[in-house]
């Protein structure tokens, strides 16, 4: 059996740096976006947060060589690629598409071997995998050793919307920018990912916890803690202790991860504190435009 704390959500919405304080709890391993790892790492060796390349940094290797004795016989890497691709990535907005059984089964087959050579690499009991896709959401349930709970953060639309349209650093010290895109599609993804994370917790019966952004980094202690008492995880001192001050925190344990925000490079002690720059530079037009799009129910 392995246990996955699932982060599902939209992009820019804080889930890295959720992440990151979470994976100083000692059995507690942060993934990343583990959907991509195939793209980014298998295939693109990109740089992982502890500055060097996938091919490169040893916990990736080991997880790369464990995974590839597990699997094999039955995939190769361009084929998991393609069924990411076709049936995760490109599946968006046709969420209804129905996926074949035997495709089902072969994605929560390939995630199950992937979180497990991750658990026996790090030696960790619990796997944060923060791919946000909701479309994961039912083929991780499909699978009986998966112990599935899942984390529902929620930020506000604007403030999604607003960091997408920034221009943004994506590895510290060269001229390579994250995407940016446009606060209409923005505002639809943010509508239609929410809509279909509560639809897949209710009818998939998911233990989830809703993580609303803003009470995390206004009291990321108490949150946490009750989002771990919530999902039935333990936690004792070693814990408690990465909390210099109620929003102080100290990072220092390994983090390995392949995609996400810049803040995958930061490192020890972090202050952390409400981003609402959206609030006094964001147009009033557009925040009018963004709550009818995201407050009218579809
Ligand atoms: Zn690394």
């Amino acid at each position: 059996m392995v246990s996955v704390i699932y982060i599902a959500s939209t992009g820019r919405s804080g889930s890295t740096l959720l992440e990151r304080v979470l994976s100083q709890h000692p059995q507690i391993w942060a993934g990343g976006e583990l959907y991509l790892t195939w793209y980014r790492g298998f295939m693109r060796n990109e740089i992982c947060s502890c500055m060097v390349p996938f091919n490169d940094c040893e916990y990736w290797q080991k997880i790369k060589a464990s995974f590839l004795r597990r699997v094999a016989q039955k995939y190769d890497i361009r084929y998991i690629n393609e069924l990411i691709y076709s049936h995760i990535r490109y599946r968006f907005f046709y969420p209804k598409f129905r996926i074949k059984d035997e495709i089902l089964k072969d994605l929560a087959d390939i995630f199950y071997n992937l979180y497990e050579s991750i658990l026996e690499v790090s030696g960790r009991n619990y796997i944060i995998d923060s791919s946000k896709t909701p479309l994961l959401l039912p083929i991780l349930a499909k699978h009986k050793k998966i112990n599935l709970k899942v984390i529902h953060l929620i930020r506000e639309c604007e403030a999604v919307a607003y960091s997408w349209e920034k221009r943004k650093i994506k590895i510290p010290g060269t001229n390579r920018f994250m995407p940016r895109y446009n606060f209409i599609k923005t505002a639809l993804v943010w509508k239609l990912t929410h809509k279909l994370i509560s639809k897949y917790s209710k009818d998939l019966n998911l233990k989830t916890y809703k993580l609303n952004y803003l009470d995390f980094v206004r009291k990321p202690k108490e949150s946490l803690l009750n989002l771990l008492n919530h999902l039935d995880i333990p936690y004792d001192d070693t814990f408690l202790k990465i909390f210099i001050s109620s929003n102080i925190v100290n990072l220092n344990s390994e983090y390995h991860i392949i995609s996400g925000n810049p803040i995958r490079f930061q490192k020890k002690i972090i202050k952390i504190t409400p981003d609402l720059d959206w609030i006094y530079k964001m147009p009033k037009w557009k925040k009018i435009i963004l709550k009818i799009i995201c407050k009218i129910p579809i």
